[in-house]
């Protein structure tokens, strides 16, 4: 039986607190022994985030300060190259031989994985834990169903028994909460109270971040 650490990873532009509670709601569910929250540095399947990179950070280790099972993981922002998740898994997997690990994503964030550089040798290194999220529940691509046949889970036993490769739909708090919604909301001159950590709030006001439309 596998120890399993969460890797979550994720533009975080800004955090919120649906990232923590969903996150929260799967290390409570797998009895995980922690969870990595990795910000990307070059997103690659996006625009670049409306802030840089260091204020992000800086943003997410405010935001889990007191939890301790929540580590932030800068990782990716240490290399110069797009943050391909398939690499950054690998330097997971030569950094803690002995875990198993978990990749937490949203539901949409899933139905794209297609797109993503090499997604097919995800399940090398990792599982994959899917959150549902608020949103229509749209089908997945030909090609994701096709890979998925045989990779469900029913539970977190096979996460735990087995190395990697599967996949487990995980119910979690549905909140509709958005870091596009928080930045449109900013952008007008709205409040964020409430949808992210005080101290995230803080920090926004006090830098004055996200007042131009991205
Ligand atoms: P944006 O609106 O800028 O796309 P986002 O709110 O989706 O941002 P990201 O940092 O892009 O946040 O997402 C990181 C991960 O968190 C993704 O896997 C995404 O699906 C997931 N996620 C974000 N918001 C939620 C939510 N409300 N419920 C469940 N998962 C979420």
């Amino acid at each position: 039986m596998g120890t399993l650490t969460g890797i979550f990873g994720g533009t975080f532009d800004p955090v919120h607190n649906a990232h923590l509670r969903v996150a929260l709601d799967v290390v409570e569910a797998g009895a995980l022994v922690e969870l990595r929250l990795i910000p990307c540095h070059i997103p690659p399947h996006r625009e670049s985030p409306a802030v840089d990179a260091a204020t992000r950070l800086h943003m997410l280790r405010m935001a889990v300060r007191g939890e301790p099972r929540f580590v932030v993981d800068d990782r990716e922002l240490r290399r110069d190259t797009p943050s391909w998740t398939v690499d950054t898994l690998r330097t997971l997997r030569a950094d803690f031989p002995d875990r198993h690990f978990c990749l937490l994503m949203g539901s949409d964030s899933f139905r794209g994985l297609p797109t993503w550089s090499r997604w097919r040798e995800l399940g090398e290194f990792a599982h994959i834990v899917v959150m549902q999220r608020p949103d229509p529940g749209r089908p997945v691509p030909d090609a994701l169903a096709e890979w998925l046949r045989g990779r469900e889970a029913d539970g977190w036993g096979a996460l735990r028994r087995e190395r990697s490769g599967r996949v487990l739909f995980q119910p979690v708090a549905q909140l509709a909460i958005s870091a596009t919604d928080i930045r449109e909301r900013l952008a007008r001159g709205g409040s964020i109270r409430y949808l992210v950590p005080d101290a995230v709030w803080d920090h926004i006001q006090q830098e004055g971040l996200y007042l131009t439309p991205s």
